[in-house]
C-alpha cells in the first residue's frame, strides 16, 4: 500500500490531525473500517461512493476499501540533523513514505505556543525543508565513501548511484531540494532507489483555525503559491474541527460538515490530495462475495495491475474482461453491460483506467 508520513514542526498540530483522521475512520466503521498497526500508524481505507455504488447494484454481501496508511513522523526540529543528528528510526520512517503529509500552522491562538513565537508557515516549512535538505547531505556523504571501492572496480550500478549522488550533492548544497535534480529516464529507478527525502512529494497541510475551515486565510494562501511553485500540492484543514467530527457518528458528522459550509471530511480531501500528488487511480473488483477497491499508480498495465492483487495473477495473465465504471452503473450490472457489448477483452498492453471494473483470467 501507499504510505504518507506527517512531519512538521512541534505544536502545529500534527497529532490532532493524526488522532483524529484515525478516530473519525474508527468511529465511521462501516464505511471507514480502520486498524492501529502502531501508535503512530493508522491504516486508513480511502473512502470512494463509487465502491458503495457497484456494491448496492451487484448485490455484493461486503466493501473492501482500498487503504492508505499514515505515518505520525515526530521530532522534527531546527537543528535536528546537527549534533545528535536526526534518530536512525526517524530518518527510516521518512525515507519509507511515498510522500510527506507537511503539517504547517496557519492558525492564531495565544494559547498555543510557537517555537519560533511567529505565525509564519512558509517559514516554518522551510525550516523543516532545510533540516531534510541537511539529512540527505549527511547520508549523501556517507554513501559517497561507502561505493568508493566499488566505483573503483568499474561496478556499473556504483558508478550510475555515485553521478546520482554527486548531482544530488550539488543541488543540496545550493540549498536547493534533491527533487530540483533533472533526471533522465534510464536514471529513474536507480534515482528513486536513493531514497532521498527530498525528493518524495510535499503535500502541504494548512492547519487553520475553525471559522477558515471552508474557504482557508491568507496564510494557507500563502503556503498554496509556495506549493504551486515547488510542483507539490495543499490542502486545507481545520484539525479542531476534525477533531470534533471524530467523536460523531456518520450521519452527525455530515449534518455538521454541511453547517461548516464543508462538502467533505478532512480526510477524505487529504486522501483525495494525496492520489492525485502521488498520481494513484482506483480500480474494483465486483462479485456477489464482495466489491473492492484496488490502487495503483497511473498508467499501470493490466497484468501490473493485476499484480496488486495476488503475484500469480500477473505471472500467469491471460486477459481483464473490463467494464468502465459508468458502464457498469448506467447499464446496470456485469451481465446487463456484458449484453449491451460494454465488456472489453482487454490484453497484456492494456493501461487501466480509474475506475475500471475488472475480471482478471489467468493461468495457474
Ligand atoms: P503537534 O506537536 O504538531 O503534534 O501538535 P498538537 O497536535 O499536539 O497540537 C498542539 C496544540 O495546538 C494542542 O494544544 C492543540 O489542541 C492545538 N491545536 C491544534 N490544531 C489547532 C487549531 O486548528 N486551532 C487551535 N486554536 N489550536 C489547535
Amino acid at each position: 500500500g501507499f504510505k504518507m508520513g506527517i512531519v512538521g514542526l512541534p505544536n502545529v498540530g500534527k497529532s490532532t490531525l493524526f488522532n483524529a483522521l484515525t478516530r473519525t475512520a474508527a468511529a465511521q466503521a462501516a464505511n471507514f473500517p480502520f486498524c492501529t498497526i502502531e501508535p503512530n500508524v493508522g491504516d486508513v481505507a480511502v473512502p470512494d461512493p463509487r465502491l458503495d455504488k457497484l456494491a448496492t447494484i451487484a448485490g455484493s454481501n461486503q466493501t473492501i476499501p482500498t487503504r492508505m496508511t499514515f505515518v505520525d513522523i515526530a521530532g522534527l526540529v531546527k537543528g535536528a540533523s546537527k549534533g545528535e543528528g536526526l534518530g536512525n528510526q526517524f530518518l527510516a520512517n521518512i525515507r519509507e513514505v511515498d510522500a510527506i503529509a507537511h503539517v504547517v500552522r496557519c492558525f492564531e491562538d495565544d494559547d498555543v505556543t510557537h517555537v519560533e513565537n511567529r505565525i509564519d508557515p512558509v517559514a516554518d516549512a522551510e525550516t523543516i525543508e532545510t533540516e531534510l535538505m541537511l539529512a540527505d547531505i549527511e547520508s549523501i556523504e556517507k554513501r559517497l565513501v561507502n561505493i568508493t571501492r566499488k566505483v573503483r572496480g568499474g561496478d556499473k550500478e556504483a558508478v550510475q548511484q555515485e553521478r546520482l549522488l554527486r548531482a544530488a550533492l550539488a543541488v543540496l548544497e545550493d540549498g536547493k531540494p534533491a527533487r530540483t535534480v533533472q533526471v533522465d529516464d534510464e536514471d529513474r529507478r536507480a534515482w528513486k532507489m536513493l531514497q532521498l527525502l527530498t525528493t518524495k512529494p510535499v503535500l502541504y497541510v494548512c492547519n487553520v483555525g475553525e471559522s477558515d475551515a471552508a474557504e482557508g486565510n491568507a496564510l494557507s494562501a500563502k503556503v498554496g503559491e509556495m506549493a504551486a511553485a515547488e510542483g507539490n500540492s495543499h490542502v486545507v484543514i481545520s484539525a479542531q474541527i476534525e477533531e470534533e467530527i471524530s467523536q460523531l457518528d456518520a450521519e452527525e458528522a455530515e449534518m455538521f460538515l454541511t453547517e461548516m459550509g464543508l462538502d467533505e471530511a478532512g480526510l477524505s480531501r487529504l486522501i483525495k490530495a494525496g492520489y492525485e500528488l502521488l498520481h494513484l487511480e482506483t480500480y474494483f473488483t465486483v462479485g456477489p462475495k464482495e466489491a473492492r477497491a484496488w490502487t495503483i499508480r497511473a498508467g499501470t498495465t493490466a497484468p501490473k495491475a493485476a499484480g496488486v492483487i495476488h503475484g500469480d495473477f500477473e505471472r500467469g495473465f491471460i486477459r481483464a474482461e473490463t467494464i468502465s465504471y459508468d458502464d457498469f452503473v448506467t447499464l446496470g450490472g456485469e451481465q446487463a453491460a456484458k449484453e449491451a457489448g460494454k465488456m472489453r477483452a482487454e490484453g497484456k498492453a492494456y493501461i487501466v483506467k480509474d475506475g475500471d471494473v475488472l475480471h482478471f483470467l489467468f493461468n495457474t
